[in-house]
């Protein structure tokens, strides 16, 4: 970090360009006593250790690096009812019932987010209403049905035919869409700083640029290690994702890494507003990809392409500025002005892992591309689980930690993100080229001559390939890095066994079938010799 600039934690992020106020806490220096220490200051511990502070308790949270600068910082930031997992293959797994009480502690983390904005009066978080979930097949009857099934669970859902869409989503890529009113999109960043400062006010003690290094968690008092202080606690929370390999390799290895790329553009004046009608969150695929909004009156920031490995933003600044052009073409030539990465952790099952893995040991992790509700959640599931002993938490109980397959599973994962966008391309090649064959496009057109956009809409995409990441030279799977090299003690915390419901139902939008990766992690150990 640049000790001038603490804010160059944060990266080169149109968020860090517009963050607020981001006080630098000190490290832990001293010998601590607290009732409770949470580990990570990303979203999820900073809610547990609010909630917590809330009711009374003594807390302690411990973070790495700077407040937020991983995942929770940079973000698209959009907050969505639901989770990762598609709604029909929680079903498939807990039954339907089960599933809507899940649904239901979704909703609750979403408007737990809407809520302490307001309350805490926030600043810089611009919470802007609606996400809009766009299909560019003509595929109404599946839409409805998840329409149907979402509506079944509870959730405010309106359904746009193409008409509308494109009334204000000016692209000839799109046909209907579903609209979730109450869904918003903020500052991510912004949010999770003026999160640390609430739980500052009701008695969180923060420390920043302390990584918890080892832990004894046998017996009531807890000790916590960090390279110049100890904690004693009687319950520690774990919220540090992928970066808790550290401490705890056994968690972070139920975890794919999967890293995501935004840009965000210059100003691009009020061409946008015309092109992209819509203030909200808007998504076009249920892939990491094509995730857009307005932001700034008139810079479009737009999100995709995931690799399994960590690439460098500036290589994939160029295909997501392409990806716009492609939908919306009429915005001629982009100018990006800002290009990042991050990096989630997408469990097999793609739901959060909550519980109390020993007494007193509590985990809040795995919460994939769909963060921002399920951390909330998370947050407050646990609070209440230590304070009231309330027992929500343990509808996350099916979905256990599995290991993830290491680098087998995260090639596989690749695999999957390229065969599916593959399979994305030719299906909106046919839903096109259907449309054409029906005389349709020309209709939407928008600007200039509406015949040539007609010829625009016929030609096929370059290729299907087209839909893929190209892969620059140095970003090869591989290249991964390695865990920090520090002292672990794990003491007597153990993975679950490998769930049975590691298996695939069809169509199920879970990567590929981990069972068999799972099977050889079984067959490496008991050789010694395991992955990872
Ligand atoms: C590019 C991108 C776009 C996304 N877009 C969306 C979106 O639009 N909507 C959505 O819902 N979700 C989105 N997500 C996902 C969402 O951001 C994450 O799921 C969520 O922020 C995870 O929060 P967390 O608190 O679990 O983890 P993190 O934010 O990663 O925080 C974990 C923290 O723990 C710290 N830590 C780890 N180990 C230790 C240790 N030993 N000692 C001390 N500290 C430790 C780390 O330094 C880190 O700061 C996106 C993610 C990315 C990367």
């Amino acid at each position: 970090m640049d000790e001038a600039n603490p804010a160059s934690a944060y990266g080169e992020t149109w968020y860090a360009a517009t963050m607020v106020d981001a006080p630098l806490r000190p490290p832990l220096g001293a010998e601590v006593d607290a009732e409770v220490c949470v580990i990570g200051g990303g979203l999820a511990g900073l809610t547990v250790a609010r909630e917590l502070a809330l009711g009374g308790w003594s807390v302690v949270l411990l973070e790495a690096g700077r407040i937020a600068a991983r995942a929770s910082g940079r973000s698209a930031g959009f907050v969505l009812p639901g989770f990762a997992a598609s709604p029909d293959s929680i079903i498939a797994r807990v039954g339907f019932d089960r599933a809507k009480d899940l649904w239901t502690l979704a909703q609750s983390g979403l408007d737990y987010v809407r809520n302490i904005v307001r309350q805490e009066k926030m600043p810089g978080v611009d919470p802007q209403d609606g996400w809009l979930y766009v299909s560019k097949t003509d595929n109404g009857d599946e839409f409805t049905r998840l329409a149907a099934l979402v509506g079944e669970f509870g959730g405010e859902i309106e359904g746009w035919p193409t008409d509308r869409v494109r009334a204000v989503l000016r692209s000839e890529r799109y046909f209907h869409a579903i609209h979730y009113p109450r869904a918003i999109s903020i500052h991510p960043l912004n949010y999770a700083l003026g999160l640390a400062a609430a739980a500052e006010r009701v008695g969180v003690r923060i420390y920043e640029n302390t990584p918890a290094l080892s832990m004894d968690p046998a017996g009531v008092r807890k000790r916590i290690v960090t390279p110049h202080g100890r904690l004693r606690a009687n319950f520690i929370v774990l919220c540090g994702n992928l970066q808790i390999a550290g401490l705890m390799p056994q968690i972070a290895e139920t975890l794919i890494p999967i890293t995501t790329y935004v840009i965000t553009t210059a100003k691009l004046g009020s061409g946008l507003g015309e092109a992209v009608g819509y203030q909200g969150a808007i998504s076009d695929s249920d892939l990491a990809d094509s995730h857009y909004r307005i932001v700034d009156g008139d810079r479009l920031m737009w999100s995709g392409r995931a690799t399994t490995w960590p690439g460098n933003p500036g290589r994939y600044a160029g295909a997501l500025a392409a990806d716009i052009g492609k939908t919306y073409p009429q915005l001629g030539k982009i100018a990006v002005e800002y290009a990042w990465s991050g990096t989630l952790g997408n469990p097999l099952h793609r739901m959060p892992q909550i519980g109390e893995l020993i007494p007193g040991v509590w985990l809040a992790s795995g919460f994939g591309g769909h963060g921002l509700n399920t951390t909330a959640m998370a947050g407050n599931l646990i609070a209440r689980g230590i304070a009231d002993d309330d027992p929500s938490w343990k509808l996350f109980s099916p979905f256990e930690l599995v290991w993830a397959g290491g680098k087998y599973g995260r090639a596989l994962a690749q695999v999957y993100y390229w065969t599916r966008r593959l399979g994305d391309a030719l299906a909106e090649r046919r839903a096109r080229i259907g449309e054409f064959s029906l005389g349709r496009s020309a209709r939407y057109s928008n600007g200039g001559d509406a015949a040539d956009h007609a010829v625009d809409a016929a030609a096929p995409p370059e290729t299907a390939f087209d839909a893929m990441a190209p892969i620059a030279e140095g970003d090869l799977p591989g290249t991964d890095t390695a865990p920090p090299s520090v002292q672990i003690e794990t003491g007597a915390m153990e993975l679950r066994a490998p769930a049975a419901e590691a298996e695939i139902t069809p169509g199920d939008e879970t990567p590929p079938p981990m069972i068999l990766v799972a099977n050889r992690h079984d067959e490496e150990e008991k050789s010694g010799d395991a992955d990872v």
